[in-house]
């Protein structure tokens, strides 16, 4: 089959998605190869977060908070239910070496304009009644949300769908070709999309489409397990974080005394409870390729350390557990925006362990690109070319 389009989106996940709706919105047709299910990588394997606390001070926080601005006004926009919820989030702290690494990154993080703060005890209890006894303080921000991914994708397929869109499912890009003044895509089956501008929106596989263009794209699958609970009353008010998954982000050495096999698998310890009562426990962070079998030692790991944290937890069931591909970049910084010297050529990818948050921003800020409109100096820094040199 051969389509003309406007823009072929390669990939269908939350950023293909939202970048293929933001272009719908502006005008644009749009088809989106899909070389599985559409939603079958990172953004279904995945927690559910919208989480300003962990996000560096500098583009990426200012980036995360305009995508909550938006997330808010997207259940109206979409008709649809996506489980956007804000609960707020606390970040625990354990000892006095990360109350001063947490007491530093909250003060970065109020000059960006974040609403957050160390609280005591006292506050941590109350919003937290079965964390560990042992903690010493906690941050808070009332701003932390989530939001369901799959309602998300769901909501923008059915969007994007009734605005036009052709979706193309187990369709993997096989070859890319640059004409004069367009481009061809070529998936399986015969699925042939001629269009002005292609989107590369294939998260952790986004070498692999690099490669049919002699591209160099580095990112890197980043694996993460997570283990999900049963249904139950919510536990605290706030969803969680310890202080030493916010370092493992950004600067594992500044990560308490672990034993080798934590290290190996970049063990952190995050806890949100889903809009449908369910607890997303993780997680990892683990270079290891595209597997994506779950292992009884991390997912041990990552129960011991929540029987640590909440002890209470020891008595509720696991009905689940997943993992998913992080699109990792060298930086942990996504790459967004116009590829040099591929005229029509944009990428949106990249995202680690972000993605979901910063969609709906990185779908309009690439839209906005596609479209010739808009300022985007601010995203520069997020352009591919800064790895050309390294
Ligand atoms: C354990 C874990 C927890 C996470 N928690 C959070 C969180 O709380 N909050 C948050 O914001 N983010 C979180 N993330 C990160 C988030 O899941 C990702 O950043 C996001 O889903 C990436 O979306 P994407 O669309 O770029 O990639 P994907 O969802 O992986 O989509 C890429 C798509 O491209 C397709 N594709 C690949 N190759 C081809 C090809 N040749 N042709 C056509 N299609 C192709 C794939 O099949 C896939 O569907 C988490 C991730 C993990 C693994």
């Amino acid at each position: 089959m051969n389509l003309k389009k406007d823009v072929c989106v390669i990939g269908g996940g939350v950023m293909g998605l939202a970048t293929a709706y933001y272009l719908l919105k502006a005008g644009k047709t749009v088809a989106i190869l899909e070389k599985g299910e559409v939603g079958s990588g990172a953004s279904s394997s995945c927690d559910d977060m919208i989480l300003l606390q962990s996000k560096k001070p500098g583009i990426a926080l200012t980036l995360a908070m305009e995508s909550l601005e938006m997330y808010r006004q997207l259940p109206d926009e979409l008709g649809a239910d996506i489980g956007f919820l804000t609960l707020g989030g606390m970040v625990i702290i354990e000892d006095e070496k990360q109350l001063k690494i947490m007491e530093d990154f909250v003060k970065q993080q109020v000059s960006y304009g974040l609403d957050v703060e160390i609280v005591g005890r006292d506050i941590l209890f109350k919003k937290q009644p079965h964390v560990a006894k042992y903690m010493i303080a906690s941050t808070y921000s009332p701003s932390d949300s989530q939001v369901n991914p799959l309602l998300l994708m769901r909501a923008l397929l059915y969007n994007g769908l009734n605005m036009g869109m052709d979706v193309f499912r187990n369709t993997p890009v096989q070859e890319i070709k640059q004409l004069s003044d367009h481009w061809i895509a070529r998936g399986k089956n015969d699925v042939s999309v001629e269009c002005d501008n292609i989107v590369i929106a294939a998260g952790a596989w986004s070498a692999q489409i690099g490669e049919l263009l002699g591209i160099d794209i580095p990112i890197r699958p980043i694996k993460g397990q997570i283990a999900i609970t049963e249904q139950i009353a919510p536990i605290g008010e706030t969803n969680c974080w310890t202080a030493a998954y916010i370092a493992s982000k950004h600067d594992p050495s500044i990560m308490p005394d672990r034993s080798d096999y934590d290290k190996e698998i970049g063990l952190g310890f995050s806890f949100s409870r889903a809009s449908e009562g369910n607890y997303l426990i993780g997680s990892t962070r683990e270079n290891a390729g595209f597997d994506k079998t779950t292992n009884f030692k991390a997912i041990a790991r990552i129960l011991e350390q929540t029987r640590q944290y909440f002890p209470i937890m020891n008595q509720v069931n696991i009905i689940r557990t997943i993992a998913g591909f992080r699109p990792g970049t060298k930086d942990g910084s996504p790459i967004i925006g116009h590829i040099d010297d591929f005229p029509g050529l944009f990428i949106a990818a990249g995202h680690e362990g972000d993605g979901v948050a910063l969609s709906p921003i990185t779908g309009k800020i690439v839209a906005e690109m596609v479209c010739g409109v808009g300022e985007h100096k601010r995203i520069e820094e997020l352009n591919l070319r800064r790895f050309s040199s390294n």
